[in-house]
């Protein structure tokens, strides 16, 4: 006999993972006969209250739902973001971007960065920013849409957004009750399990009433009511590798400059993040407790502001790592229930939205067939594991020297793919990336030349154009990219002009 399908979704939890699944849920499986989705939080206990930072792919989640990006972007006061600014990271007073989209151009049929490499070999030193449109628009507070197929290097560019956590938890709330999801106010006190299997069954509210399900999505935060508590799945610690343990946040007025840019600055015990939404800045400093105290943390924060402080500051501790499995029985986490890793890269709510990309491909049925489950697992780690690596090589590869944190960062064992990634880059200036990991060979290549990587040679193609015909090349695709920049609109001016603002 055919297992039913499953129709009854329990998602618990209301932050920005909960309305993100529940939002696509409804959206997409909204017209199956029977299907209903409920979501319980709990207004009381509150959201995570930060995460305001995106990388491009969220274009694809918004598009899903048919999102408009104009309304988008004014009712969640977003600004546009070209690439992560790294300020003091390889030493101080050094900066780089970290851009969206790629370099240069290829050529003679291999990637740019050889010739790149060839033309510092032979003393061009420019920085790689000069060779991305997403970098130097970035700097200069432009922006405007990508022109695909145009041979413009607007081609290529690639962006995402900051936006304000709480109003896009909002904005997606509206949409998915709209679309049917039931929301239910109320804290939850008991799991209920089936008591031979485990399997869970319900969850008991403090108002005494009980949700039964037959799928449970656990959005409950950091605390993991259904995955961690409940089903007791064991967390994978990896602080050893990315020992920052804590945060505090706070936002502030506007003041400064208003760049597409996502800022992080390195301090002595971590890094500062300062993200310029439209009405306001999100700031924060994501610290190791061990080389720092909280009290020093938040002053240094306090003190390194741009602006005037809205709010207390929000103090907040983590650990970095993961669920051993994000899909447990019929519990399947997304968000700071299934892990969480330093918001470095901005790849939290990405994570969010590849669990729920991933969950709809592998939909279950009531008989939740385990190779789906393993499916499920294997890939969410795998995710965990590239980004871990790309977040490690930022602290890794840099010269400062100056604190005990830094040199515990400095002489990390590093995790082995990143190690083979490292070695290959230094020695032959090649990238490679495996299994279509999240970040792009572009973004290795940025964040290794940025933290000073340098490769001591480059592929022998990049050989064969003679010296000159190398300088010019690389000084025309620099001009191309300089001239875009100039004629492309500010920031503030495209919001206004398309009604974003
Ligand atoms: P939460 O926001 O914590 O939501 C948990 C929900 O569960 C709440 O609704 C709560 O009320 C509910 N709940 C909990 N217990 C119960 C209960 N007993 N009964 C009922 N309801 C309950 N991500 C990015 O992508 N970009 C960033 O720039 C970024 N910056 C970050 C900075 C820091 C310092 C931190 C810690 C995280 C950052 N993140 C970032 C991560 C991002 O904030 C989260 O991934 C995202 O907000 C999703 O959180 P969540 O919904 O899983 O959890």
């Amino acid at each position: 006999m055919t297992p039913a399908p499953v129709t009854n979704v329990v998602i618990v939890g209301g932050g920005t993972a909960g309305w993100m699944a529940a939002a696509a849920l409804a959206h997409v499986m909204g017209k199956l006969p029977g299907f209903s989705v409920t979501l319980v939080e709990s207004e009381a206990i509150g959201t995570v209250g930060v995460g305001e930072a995106t990388i491009p792919q969220i274009i694809g989640y918004n598009r899903m739902l048919g999102i408009d990006e104009m309304e988008f972007m004014r009712e969640t006061r977003a600004t546009y973001k070209l690439g992560i600014e790294f300020v003091d990271w390889l030493r101080p007073g050094h900066s780089y971007v970290h851009p969206f989209g790629s370099y240069g151009l290829d050529m003679l049929g291999i990637d740019f960065q050889h010739f790149w490499i060839r033309g510092s070999a032979i003393g061009d030193e420019t920085p790689v920013d000069a060779y991305s449109i997403a970098a130097m628009a970035g700097k200069a507070g432009k922006f405007d849409w990508p022109r695909p197929n145009t041979k413009s290097p607007m081609a290529k560019l690639a962006y995402a957004f900051q936006f304000d956590a709480a109003r896009y938890a909002r904005f997606l709330r509206a949409r998915a009750e709209a679309d049917g999801v039931t929301r239910v106010e109320g804290r939850v006190v008991e799991v209920e399990q089936n008591g031979e299997s485990g399997v869970v069954t319900g969850i008991k509210l403090d108002s005494g009433q009980t949700i039964e399900g037959e799928l449970f999505i656990d959005c409950s935060g950091f605390r993991s009511l259904l995955l961690g508590q409940a089903l007791e799945v064991p967390f994978k610690d990896w602080s050893d590798w990315l020992p920052c343990d804590s945060a505090v946040a706070v936002p502030c007025t506007l003041g400064g400059k208003h760049e597409p840019l996502t800022r992080s600055t390195a301090r002595p015990a971590g890094w500062q993040w300062r993200i310029p939404l439209q009405h306001r800045l999100g700031n924060g400093h994501v610290f190791s407790s061990q080389h720092m105290s909280r009290e020093d943390a938040t002053d240094l924060l306090l003190a390194n502001l741009d602006g005037q402080p809205l709010a207390d500051p929000n103090q907040l501790s983590f650990t970095a790592g993961h669920r051993a499995r994000a899909w447990e029985k019929n519990v399947v986490a997304l968000g700071l229930a299934a892990g969480f890793l330093e918001p470095l890269e901005s790849t939290s709510i990405h994570l969010v939205q590849s669990g729920i990309a991933r969950l709809l491909s592998l939909f279950p049925d009531t008989s939740f067939g385990a190779t789906e489950i393993a499916r499920f697992n294997e890939e969410t780690d795998r995710e965990y594991a590239d980004i871990r690596d790309f977040l490690v090589l930022h602290y890794n590869a840099s010269e400062r020297d100056d604190s005990e944190f830094w040199r515990y960062c400095r002489n990390l064992e590093l995790p082995e793919g990143l190690r083979e990634k490292l070695e290959m880059f230094r020695s032959s200036g090649r990238i490679f990336r495996e299994n279509n990991e999240l970040f792009t060979e572009a973004s290795w290549l940025a964040v290794m030349s940025g933290q000073g990587v340098h490769p001591e040679r480059y592929h022998p193609v990049a050989g064969l154009l003679d010296e000159a015909e190398t300088l010019e090349r690389l000084r025309h695709i620099r001009e191309v990219i300089a001239h875009t920049v100039e004629q492309l609109p500010t920031q503030d001016a495209f919001l206004q002009q398309r009604g974003g603002a």
